[in-house]
């Protein structure tokens, strides 16, 4: 193994939890997975058992799955788990104070251990304050499930070390992952922050009459090869959950998505969302009912979200492209595709929705307009977010 880690402690028997204790026992890893109740735990051990003998049925590892389930030890106390952990990575409930009583109480029981959260939307400063050891304290953000998904975000909060980041990137890594950085401790890190977009501004085309819902999904899964349309994505992951992350950035939201909250027609797991999938045919939509629906409006957004990140020294375009490639399934990422647009088209067509909409969501970012105004525009000019060969 490339990395001075021996032993890891997985805080959190969840979806998550399991599921990261699982990859860490599959690389070789011995680790310990610690919940509040025990009935918890054993669920937790139950679903890494079934998975690793799912996983080995298929083929789909190399390692022994009897040998990989031998290295797991379950617990509920604390101090138990993170004594002897080289890293710690906690998978508990998105809950703010949740997470920085648990990271206050890890000041206690280790000493040089990494102290990684898995948390998906909270701030990594905000947590790391709530120890002494800010230093030590990074984001692990794992996509679900872990035994799947290539992706992991390494995200730096403002006190995070070089070393701290570097030592989880290689951590990662020796879980047969794809690690990037994430630089600053941005609002969605990257991932999510350019998934934003994606899923608002459809619904606002639909709740301003622009677009309907079939269309922006046809559009964007059969023009331009994305894995899952916009309102299909929010139904699978939660139409509160968008809500409540725009809710909690005090930004405005569109009609269409507070309609179906207050209606508390959430998506698949309320059987009703954009669509029935209760009585209905679930996401029913033909490559045709794409027809005339403005995806460049959509992914000028895109782009301009990822000329942010990369503009700002958060990611490179490589990490952007990578960590959408690989974290959602995109056929290509936003830098690759504004290179291909023409980064000049980008910024006037954001130019024309702000006409449009009025809405200054479609403020280009500086980093773009510097491009632009260097005559950097993208494949065609030879050089934009990515240099080009002759
Ligand atoms: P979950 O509710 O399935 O599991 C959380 C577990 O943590 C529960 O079993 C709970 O009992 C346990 N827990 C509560 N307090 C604890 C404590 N003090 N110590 C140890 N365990 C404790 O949640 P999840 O979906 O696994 O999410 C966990 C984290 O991962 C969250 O921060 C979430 O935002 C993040 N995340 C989730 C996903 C996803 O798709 N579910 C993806 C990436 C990241």
């Amino acid at each position: 193994m490339a990395t001075d880690i021996d032993r890891v402690a997985v805080l959190g028997a969840g979806n998550m939890g399991h599921g990261i204790t699982e990859v860490a026992a599959i690389a070789g890893y011995d680790v310990v997975m610690r919940d509040v109740e025990e009935e918890l735990v054993e669920d937790g051990y139950e679903n890494i058992e079934w998975s690793l003998r799912k996983l080995a049925e298929n083929g789909e590892i190399d390692a022994d799955p009897e040998a990989a389930l031998g290295r797991v030890e379950t617990t509920t106390d604390l101090e138990a788990a993170v004594t002897d952990a080289d890293v710690v990575v906690e998978a508990a409930p998105e809950k703010l104070a949740l997470k920085r009583d648990i990271f206050a109480d890890l000041d206690e029981h280790t000493d040089d251990a990494i102290l990684a959260t898995n948390t998906s939307s909270l701030s990594i400063t905000d947590i790391a304050d709530a120890t002494d050891n800010p230093e030590r304290v990074v984001g692990l953000h794992f996509f679900n499930p872990p035994v799947r998904m290539a992706l992991v975000e390494v995200v730096h909060g403002e006190r995070t070390t070089e070393e701290t980041a570097d030592r989880t990137f290689a951590f990662a890594e020796s879980l047969g992952k794809t690690p990037i950085h994430v630089r600053e401790d941005v609002n969605g890190f990257v991932v999510n922050s350019i998934l934003g977009p994606y899923v608002e501004e459809p619904a606002w085309m639909v709740s301003d009459g622009d677009a309907t819902v079939a269309q922006a999904d046809a559009a964007m899964v059969h023009e331009r090869g994305y894995p899952m349309g916009p309102f299909e994505l929010s139904d699978l992951t939660g139409i509160d959950v968008a809500y409540h992350v725009r809710e909690e950035a005090g930004k405005p939201i569109p009609s269409v998505m507070a309609e179906k909250v207050d209606a508390g027609d959430l998506g698949r797991k309320t059987g009703q969302g954009y669509y029935d999938y209760e009585d209905g045919d679930a996401a029913t939509y033909e490559p045709e009912d794409g027809e005339g629906f403005d995806w460049f409006r959509v992914e000028a957004r895109m782009v301009n979200e990822a000329a942010k990140l990369v503009g700002g020294d958060v990611a490179t375009p490589e990490e952007v492209d990578t960590g959408m490639r690989l974290g959602t399934g995109f056929p290509e990422g936003p830098c690759t595709r504004g290179d291909e647009h023409g980064l000049d088209a980008v910024v006037e067509k954001l130019h024309e929705g702000r006409e449009q909409t009025g809405s200054d969501r479609f403020e280009p970012a500086d980093f773009l307009v510097e491009l632009v105004e260097a005559g950097t525009t993208g494949v065609d000019a030879g050089d934009g977010f990515y240099e080009y060969d002759e």
